[in-house]
């Protein structure tokens, strides 16, 4: 077994009980596991589900799954990169998973993007986890924060100790659920403009926020400042809503 495959497993029962209930799933949901492992949290989906479709890469561990699963009819196994699975085409669905660490913020981006996501529900680091949640103000808010608060409604259940895994871990884990938002925190006339200027203020999160836009706003001091932005603040100190807002003034300028 390869220790690149980021295989952490979680047999504990108690543990696992409660990442399920954290989920709030039940008899109408199409359930998602990625990374199954040996199927300890897989077996607890079925039994709660309607339907489960567990990804797991590895095919010594997916030989397993199979053998220990046979003739479970709502049960779909599937040996695959979870990074390279259709989700778009299985109808809405819910997320349930212990996950591979070494994945997990493209794991999280690839959810992100399939539109028929409801909710996710991940044991993932604690670093990461708290910086989903993050609020300005915070060291640990950055661009993954607004990221992940602009499409969902990021909230950690509770945290989990290296030594619930088995090989444990160097770092500690959360359990996260991400709910999907209807329609995203705020309203923009250009998203990839947002996100550019989300990104290049906190790739020099030190600096103030006029010289971090330098590369995108012409004049950017002067240009803050007419709109009512106070340009020596830094970007943590910037909610999602005046990110939006200096968004949306600019696009009145780009049109
Ligand atoms: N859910 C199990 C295993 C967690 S460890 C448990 O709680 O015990 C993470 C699992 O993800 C491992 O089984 C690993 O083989 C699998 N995995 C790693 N990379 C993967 C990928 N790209 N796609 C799907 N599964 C992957």
């Amino acid at each position: 077994m390869g220790k690149k495959l980021g295989q952490h497993f979680l047999r504990n029962k108690e543990i696992l009980q409660r990442i399920v209930n954290s989920a709030e799933i039940g008899p109408q949901d199409k359930v998602v596991e990625i990374g199954a492992g040996m199927g300890d949290l897989t077996e607890l989906l079925i039994k709660t589900t309607k339907e489960v479709i567990a990804i797991e890469l590895d095919p010594f561990l997916f030989k397993i799954l199979e053998e220990r699963f046979v003739q479970r009819e709502n049960l779909k196994l599937v040996n695959q990169d979870a990074l390279k699975f259709p989700f778009e085409e299985i109808g809405t669905f819910k997320v349930v998973a212990n996950i591979p660490y070494y994945i997990t913020k493209p794991i999280i981006f690839r959810l992100i993007e399939a539109r028929n996501l409801i909710s996710m529900t991940l044991t993932i680091q604690k670093e990461v986890a708290q910086r989903l949640v993050a609020k300005p103000g915070s060291k640990a808010y950055s661009t993954l924060s607004i990221i992940a608060q602009y499409y969902t409604i990021p909230e950690i259940k509770f945290y989990i100790p290296p030594k619930f895994f088995s090989p444990p871990p160097k770092v500690e884990s959360a359990v996260i659920k991400m709910d999907r938002r209807n329609a995203p925190l705020v309203e923009l006339e250009d998203e990839r403009l947002f996100f550019k200027i989300v990104k290049a203020s906190f790739g020099q999160r030190r600096k103030m926020i006029s010289n971090s836009l330098k590369s995108i706003i012409n004049q950017p001091k002067e240009f803050l400042l007419k709109i009512g932005i106070d340009p020596m603040k830094r970007a943590e100190e910037f909610k999602i809503e005046d990110f939006a807002y200096i968004t949306n003034e600019l696009c009145k300028f780009c049109k």
